[in-house]
């Protein structure tokens, strides 16, 4: 029986077996974990048997955090890492090496963009392509391309990548295809669906929700014949092949990296999950209000959501996913300045960071989309008046109230 995620997360420790019968795996805060006999300890070093060995490799709090993401995204395994960029960047550095070619998205959220130049920087090139085509992904396919990077929804400007037809194109070639999914939660969308390989997250986003925790996780859906990935060392090639990409992931990218997801953090991202789907749902609710509030303002020139008729990529989104997300971005007429608009909302923090139940929004060209230039941003789409809108789940009706008393006192300022 195939049961809805959050039945299956909410009682996935319980039937792990937790000691006294607890409902909730404990904070496991233990650096070394002994052993009996050396003979035991040697077995579990040398993966004959399972356990855990020393606190940087991961511990139990964050194992049954692993395995709820697991049966969230319906994979295989999952490997948690302390933040989002870590999972990214360590998992990337695990399975590339020089000479690797990466076909990648060019609206990638700015740090894994950033990221992805660093990569050149160790001998791998990385062609940006326009990734709502599965075709600009084809032509930039080389003989040495070994990955496909995507993101489901861009974020701050809402472009949704062609999933299905770059999943087409991997399974094609045999090609890992990695989806970084954080914008639309497993609640959303499972990127096994469209034959994604590796599904990344963001855990500080929305499947924490909470805004008091990082992480990052990275999970393997099966659908990838690692059998036919030629950078895994002998040393990983074990047992059977669907094990090995995370192997090498855990052992290469958390035990010699490090970015180690703290026991504390994980538990905090467990208890967000159980509630992924409740806030998502109320979250995409509002986020659909506000952007057809603002799509009906004289003063807002676009709105960009994928859950509006006006998004290029609507029918694909509403084909993909149960709903369209909790982000959406807009651009003023000239003569507004968007300072004005966001010191003008009272119950909208000024902030980064997204997938919070608060609301948080900040004027993107000039905070995150900064230190790239204004010739990257303009390649990027990224407009001067561009506002980024996290959307919480505060009641829809204050939220909309909230942008009405902004946007009636804002003033077109008209050039001297
Ligand atoms: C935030 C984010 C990341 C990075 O996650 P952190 O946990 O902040 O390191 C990666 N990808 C996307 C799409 C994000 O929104």
């Amino acid at each position: 029986m195939t049961q809805d995620i959050t039945t299956r997360i909410l009682h996935a420790d319980r039937l792990a077996a937790v000691e006294h019968g607890a409902v909730l795996k404990p904070l496991h805060i233990a650096t070394a974990y002994g052993y009996a006999t050396a003979e035991e300890l040697t077995a579990v070093f040398q993966g004959q048997r399972s356990g855990h060995i020393y606190g940087r490799q991961g511990n139990p709090t964050t194992a049954a955090l692993e395995t709820k993401i697991s049966l969230m995204e319906d994979a295989v395994g999952t490997v948690c890492f302390a933040t989002g960029m870590a999972a990214i960047c360590s998992s990337l550095l695990a399975l590339l090496k020089k000479g690797d070619h990466v076909v990648a998205s060019r609206f990638l959220f700015g740090n894994t963009a950033s990221w992805m130049n660093t990569l050149t920087q160790l001998g791998c090139e990385v062609s940006l392509v326009d990734a709502t085509d599965a075709a600009n992904v084809a032509a930039a396919l080389r003989p040495q391309t070994r990955m496909v990077f995507v993101e489901t929804i861009a974020n701050p400007r809402t472009q949704v990548a062609d999933l299905a037809g770059i999943g087409t194109l991997c399974a094609e070639h045999g090609l890992l295809y990695v989806v970084d999914s954080t914008m639309t939660t497993p609640h959303l969308f499972q990127p096994k669906s469209v034959g994604a390989s590796l599904v990344v997250h963001s855990l500080s986003k929305s499947i924490c929700g909470h805004g008091n925790a990082l992480g990052g996780s990275v999970s393997d859906t099966g659908r990838f014949d690692w059998d036919r990935y030629p950078n895994l060392l002998p040393a990983y090639r074990k047992g059977p092949a669907t094990g090995w990409g995370l192997l090498q992931i855990r052992k290469k990218g958390l035990r010699d990296i490090g970015a180690t997801l703290s026991a504390e953090h994980g538990h905090r991202i467990a208890a967000g999950a159980e509630t992924l789907a409740l806030r998502m749902d109320r979250a995409c609710a509002n986020t659909l209000a506000l952007a057809q509030w603002l799509e009906a303002q004289p003063l807002v020139a676009r709105v960009h959501y994928p859950g509006l008729a006006s998004h290029p990529q609507h029918a694909r989104s509403r084909a993909l996913f149960r709903n369209f997300g909790a982000l959406l971005s807009f651009e003023s007429v000239p003569g507004i300045d968007p300072f004005e608009v966001l010191n003008a909302l009272q119950l909208v923090i000024k902030a980064s960071h997204l997938g919070d139940n608060r609301t948080l929004a900040l004027p993107v060209a000039r905070t995150i989309f900064w230190e790239m230039g204004a010739e990257q941003r303009a390649s990027m789409e990224i407009a001067d008046s561009l506002i980024r809108v996290s959307v919480g789940i505060e009641a829809r009706d204050d939220l909309l109230a909230d942008f009405a008393q902004a946007f009636s006192r804002l003033s077109v300022k008209r050039p001297a």
